[in-house]
């Protein structure tokens, strides 16, 4: 996000701010962000219309508030407070381009363990980013010596913020040795995920994937890409454990997420997947999703949030 665009305003604590006008104490960036929880969410320019489709609101927003009550934070914004946030918030910067929306939640704290205040705090923040889902895009990916974090430990199920120091980590190894993205496994070896990213495999036809109980986030576009892959592109899908080899032995694989969006894996540990080009099933899907998202294609339209320009 190295490129990324802020805009004029954004939502802090129910009100719409200037964002030079957002600060908080330079003492809080630590602690602040030990107790906090974010979500990330993509609207795409419908380039029939110009309007934006603000992808899977909803389901992230309810994300947002399952992700602060597991750690215990206080909302005080109920999912329709939160929604219309996030809708003014984008009508009130009117972008003429892709963005992406960051929902933010924290606590103050003057410690880095205690549970101290439990009152939430909530920014809302819009920036740039664009879509890469038209692009010949693919990962050269590696298993990670890194493991996944575990759901007694740090619930991955969570998306708090200090999660993706779990990421991190795998990630600064997989781009120092020269790959584009890492996949981790499980305390018993299954695998997980990827560091920001659902992780999809193609073995005769169908697609394989872990399950949420695989030390996973449970991904928005995960359940998307499910639900495509069996009625758009009549591909089944199965969630079960897999193995390590099974990444290996796969014909094709792809990762999903808002932020990676689809994008195929052409080799794992340098072992080439089927014959290390973009799989069909995998171009298939980044087409279908590319339509779906940007609202080209009609159907599941629950799932696009409209605001149109003014
Ligand atoms: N796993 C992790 C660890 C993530 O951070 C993300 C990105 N939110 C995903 C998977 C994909 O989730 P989603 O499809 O809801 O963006």
């Amino acid at each position: 996000m190295s490129e990324s665009m802020n805009f004029g305003t954004l939502w802090w604590d129910g009100k719409i701010t200037p964002w030079a006008d957002a600060t908080i104490h330079v003492t809080q960036i630590g602690t602040a962000s030990v107790s906090s929880v974010f979500e990330g969410i993509r609207a795409y320019l419908n380039p029939m219309t110009n309007e934006l489709n603000i992808f899977q609101l909803d389901a992230h927003l309810k994300r947002f508030l399952q992700s602060l009550r597991l750690v215990r934070l206080e909302c005080e914004y109920s999912h329709a407070d939160l929604h219309d946030a996030v809708v003014s918030l984008v009508r009130d910067n009117n972008p003429d381009r892709d963005v992406y929306i960051r929902p933010f939640g924290y606590a103050e704290s003057r410690t880095f363990g205690a549970a101290t205040d439990p009152h939430a705090h909530v920014i809302i923040h819009v920036t740039d980013w664009d879509s890469k889902l038209k692009t010949d895009s693919v990962s050269h990916s590696t298993v990670s010596s890194w493991t996944r974090l575990s759901d007694n430990q740090m619930a991955p199920r969570v998306k708090a913020s200090a999660n993706y120091l779990n990421s991190r980590y795998a990630s600064e190894e997989a781009k120092r040795n020269g790959y584009d993205h890492a996949i981790l496994l499980t305390p018993q070896g299954k695998v997980a995920e990827g560091t920001g990213m659902c992780l999809m495999l193609v073995r005769d036809g169908k697609i394989i994937t872990p399950s949420v109980t695989s030390g996973i986030l449970e991904s928005i576009t995960r359940e998307t890409v499910i639900q495509l892959a069996r009625e758009a592109l009549e591909v089944p899908v199965i969630e079960r454990d897999v193995d390590r080899t099974e990444l290996y032995t796969a014909d094709e694989a792809f990762f999903c997420g808002t932020g990676i969006e689809v994008v195929p894996i052409v080799t794992i540990d340098r072992m080439k997947l089927g014959d290390g080009a973009p799989g069909e099933i995998s171009k298939r899907m980044q087409s279908c999703y590319h339509d779906v998202v940007r609202g080209i294609e009609t159907r599941y339209e629950e799932w696009r949030t409209v605001v149109g320009n003014q």
